[in-house]
């Protein structure tokens, strides 16, 4: 195809410059204006902007922060206190919220990111997931209730679109709060298991926890986020790029341990540390959360978990309302058609009106063909 475009192109230098102009007039009228649809909506896109938000949860420690600082080379979180152990065991899980303007190449990202200190860190784990699983749903009620209101214009979406889940590598599998915690919201949010500081293990023991936290996730039915199916007409480069995703379901970063103190030169250092991907999944991870797969952890968002809550909410509203008339719900509700008596005898009487009305009709023109003779 690019030899053919080479040669047509070196035609038209050849030729003359009369000829070029009538070739171009034809070329014109043929030309309908259709195939610059992609550049109007890349326009548009760009100069509206992009946002994406990332949830991280793991225990404290685990590298949560190095990696976001690392991934989008910012540096979020220079105003975080750290606890010691005394104060993690009594404290509760939070959810805090950084969001930053980033911009490359006169695209504007805006990019959120999720944290939740204090997940896992008591020595009484029970439903410690709970105020996630609530937050992620508050944002979905956001969002629910700016659509349907007035003012749909101009919506702010805070729905979560991606959740890194740090497993500690220390261990021989998933643990029972890593089971419950990922049952607790695949259903909700895209999940990308990781194996936290896999650096700590040889090859052998990362090969081995993979397959054995791959067969939980399976045992335990818990729906990681599936890489989409890749075109056949997408670039030999992305082909093989999806490819080399699918290989891999979990990923674990990999960081030399530097010193706390300067964060921007720490993320810094890091991000060259973990460049090499012969040793660690972080460059693959950084692709795919970035440059290959950011929109579709978003559809997916959208069209999967999204509608999923929506269908739930409006099945509540609806069977409530059956329950109490009087209650007002802010989503109309159309009345089911049901057959009614008067409408079909009404109908009948047209019918019949039409009929005698027809048959005038048939009599008059018989009248007037008949004196015509
Ligand atoms: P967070 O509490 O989960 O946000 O963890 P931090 O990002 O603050 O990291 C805790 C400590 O682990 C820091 O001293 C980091 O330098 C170190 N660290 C972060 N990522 C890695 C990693 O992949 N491997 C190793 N060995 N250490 C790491």
């Amino acid at each position: 195809m690019d030899a053919i475009m080479l040669q047509e192109k070196l035609v038209e230098r050849l030729l003359c410059p009369r000829v070029r102009t009538a070739r171009q007039k034809v070329k014109e009228k043929q030309y309908v204006g259709f195939a610059t649809l992609p550049n109007q909506v890349h326009r548009k896109s760009v100069k509206k902007g992009f946002d994406f938000t990332l949830m991280v949860a793991g225990e404290s420690g685990m590298g949560k922060s190095t990696l976001v600082n690392s991934l989008f080379l910012t540096d979020l979180y220079k105003d975080r206190k750290l606890l010691n152990a005394e104060e993690r065991i009594n404290q509760t899980v939070e959810i805090i919220k950084h969001t930053v303007d980033i911009e490359e190449k006169g695209v504007k990202l805006k990019l959120t990111i999720v944290d939740t200190p204090g997940f896992g860190d008591a020595v009484n784990n029970n439903e410690c997931w709970k105020p996630i699983t609530d937050y992620i749903d508050q944002q979905f009620e956001q969002y629910f209730r700016d659509e349907s209101g007035l003012n749909r214009k101009n919506i702010q979406d805070n729905r979560v679109h991606c959740c890194l889940y740090f497993i500690p590598p220390f261990g021989h599998g998933l643990r029972p709060v890593d089971v419950e915690f990922m049952k607790a919201l695949h259903e909700k949010v895209n999940i990308i298991p990781l194996i936290a500081k896999a650096d700590c293990l040889t090859p052998n023991e990362i090969k081995k926890l993979k397959d054995r936290i791959r067969e939980e996730i399976d045992r335990f039915g818990i729906k990681v986020y599936q890489f989409p199916e890749c075109d056949s007409d997408e670039d030999e480069e992305f082909k093989q790029l999806d490819k080399e995703l699918k290989v891999i379901d979990l990923q674990h970063t990999a960081a030399n341990a530097a010193s706390e103190s300067d964060h921007w030169s720490h993320s810094l250092r890091l991000y060259c540390a973990v460049e090499n991907q012969s040793h660690c999944d972080f460059v693959k991870l950084r692709n795919m959360l970035i440059r290959s797969h950011m929109h579709d952890l978003k559809d997916v968002t959208c069209d999967v978990h999204y509608e999923n809550y929506r269908a739930q909410c409006i099945q509540e509203m609806t069977s409530k309302l059956a329950q109490d008339n009087r209650m007002e719900s802010p989503i109309p509700i159309l009345p089911l058609s049901t057959p009614d008596v008067d409408t079909e005898k009404l109908i009948k009487m047209k019918d019949e009106e039409l009929k005698r009305m027809q048959e005038m009709l048939n009599k008059m023109q018989q009248q007037m063909h008949d004196k015509d003779q």
